[in-house]
């Protein structure tokens, strides 16, 4: 191990004595949530945890039926199925994903883009067609341009004030970008609400710690790293203390394929309609909140190293880039905020 990471802010409040690990994990979003927490208040059995079990599904359950592209008559499928030139009233958890993401997308000039929907569908990443079907072919120059046209987020129009979101016409919500984060952070928030306040949250390979561990010591969490070469030499391993802090990684190597011999994966540039190809394997996003270290993590990877260091510099995130250089060697480039924990 190489880098150790630790948080600024410390909170020395431990676990009481003869406190006990649990531990759940289940199935949303097309993935598997785990968690770990640490408590007295009850035995370690599967019964005395199923108030915890209940409340975590609940806000996960919560997330999907407002947010998700799969569930057919969740509140962004109705969006994205609304007739043009209609508004609707967007329900408080969808509003503030919402609001997040059209912040991400202004102050990345749309690198991020929660409207990026009909370009997720169209080369393979939606609900359907799916790049994995038997017989799917990727798009056309002409067909990801009509699908670029579709992805406008500066067509929508948010009404703040009345919560309300309008549908231009023909124009898809996509959240998978950040909801998993948002998940996470309303899971420990849920958790610190019932008197439980350490905790290791993790969705689908976004995580959120709080609180200690049982020996007093902090949730520590290796960063995931991107497969390397078996004739290159090991990326040095970086772990983290997640105490008060999240996690999220974007990588080039899950959900992707190859056409012509070049890499399709699932992170989007929108601003050419094309998914992005500029060599980065991975980036990690450190952030208080793991729907910043989701959605910041997606808008990286679409920037490349140059650009996405230049603006997490800018915003004082906390990243750290691993590009994949042309002889398959992977290099690391930590941002000033990530250097600082360490
Ligand atoms: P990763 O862990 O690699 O960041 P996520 O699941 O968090 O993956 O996000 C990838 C998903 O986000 C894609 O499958 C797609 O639905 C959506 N997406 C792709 N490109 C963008 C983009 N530029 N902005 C916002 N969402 C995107
Ligand atoms: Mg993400």
């Amino acid at each position: 191990m190489n880098r150790v990471l630790v948080p600024l802010q410390l909170d020395s409040a431990a676990p009481a004595l003869g406190a006990q690990l649990h531990q759940l994990d289940g199935q949303t979003m097309g993935t598997t949530w785990q968690l770990r927490w640490v408590a007295t208040t009850h035995a370690a059995t599967e019964a005395a945890d199923g108030p915890v079990r209940a409340a975590v599904q609940a806000e996960l359950d919560l997330v999907v039926q407002q947010m998700s592209t799969w569930l057919p008559g969740s509140d962004l499928d109705r969006f994205n199925r609304a007739p043009p030139d209609t508004w609707h009233t967007v329900p408080h958890a969808m509003a503030e994903v919402l609001q997040a993401a059209l912040w991400l997308a202004e102050v990345s000039a749309g690198a991020f883009n929660p409207a990026a929907g009909a370009l997720v569908n169209a080369w393979g990443f939606g609900p359907d067609p799916r790049y994995t079907d038997p017989g799917f072919v990727p798009p056309s120059a002409d067909a990801a341009r009509a699908a670029l046209c579709r992805s406008d987020w500066r067509s929508l129009r948010w009404d703040r004030e009345r919560q309300q979101l309008w549908q231009p016409g023909d124009v898809l919500l996509d959240f998978s970008a950040i909801a998993k984060g948002y998940a996470v952070d309303r899971v420990s928030r849920r958790l610190v609400a019932m008197g439980l306040p350490h905790h290791l949250v993790e969705v689908g390979g976004e995580l959120r710690g709080a609180g200690m561990r049982m020996d007093g010591l902090p949730w520590w969490v290796d960063l995931e790293q991107p497969p390397t070469d078996p004739h290159q030499a090991p990326l040095p391993t970086t772990r983290v203390a997640l105490h008060g802090l999240s996690v999220a990684t974007s990588g080039d190597y899950r959900r992707v394929y190859t056409h012509g011999g070049e890499r399709r994966a699932h992170t989007i540039d929108p601003r050419t309609g094309w998914p992005v190809a500029h060599g980065l394997a991975s980036v990690s996003v450190l952030h208080a909140d793991c729907v910043w270290a989701d959605a910041w993590s997606t808008a990286l990877t679409v920037l490349g190293l140059a650009e996405g260091v230049a603006l997490a510099r800018a915003h004082r995130i906390a990243a750290l880039f691993v590009q994949r250089e042309a002889d398959g060697r992977l290099t690391e480039t930590p941002t000033p905020a990530m250097v600082e924990l360490a």
